[in-house]
Formats: C-alpha cells, sequence, structure tokens
C-alpha cells in the first residue's frame, strides 16, 4: 500500500508524514518561474503573475 502523503498549500507529495512535515515546517516558497521573484502562498504568485506579467 503505497500512501502518498499531500501538502495542503502546493499539492507536493511525499512518501512519508515525516518529510511532509519537514516540508511544511520549513516554509512555502513559490517562485516566479519569470522573474525569480519569491511568494508565500500559490495565490500570491498567481496573483503577482496577473499584475506584473
Ligand atoms: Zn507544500
Ligand atoms: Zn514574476
Amino acid at each position: 500500500m503505497a500512501q502518498v502523503f499531500r501538502c495542503p498549500m502546493c499539492r507536493m507529495e511525499f512518501t512519508t508524514e515525516d518529510t511532509l512535515e519537514e516540508h511544511k515546517a520549513r516554509g512555502h516558497v513559490f517562485r516566479c518561474p519569470e522573474c525569480s521573484g519569491e511568494f508565500p502562498t500559490q495565490q500570491r504568485l498567481e496573483e503577482h503573475e496577473r499584475r506584473a506579467h
């Protein structure tokens, strides 16, 4: 049974709960592929992409 732990914020998948927790503890950075700007949430990144590009 291959269980997958999915981060609710960025939808990244992890094979163990530990790695998911570590990922969440580190915090989320969403990076704009166009200007390398960093944003704390997917939504902020999408807003930025609409406004800035
Ligand atoms: Zn995440
Ligand atoms: Zn950008």
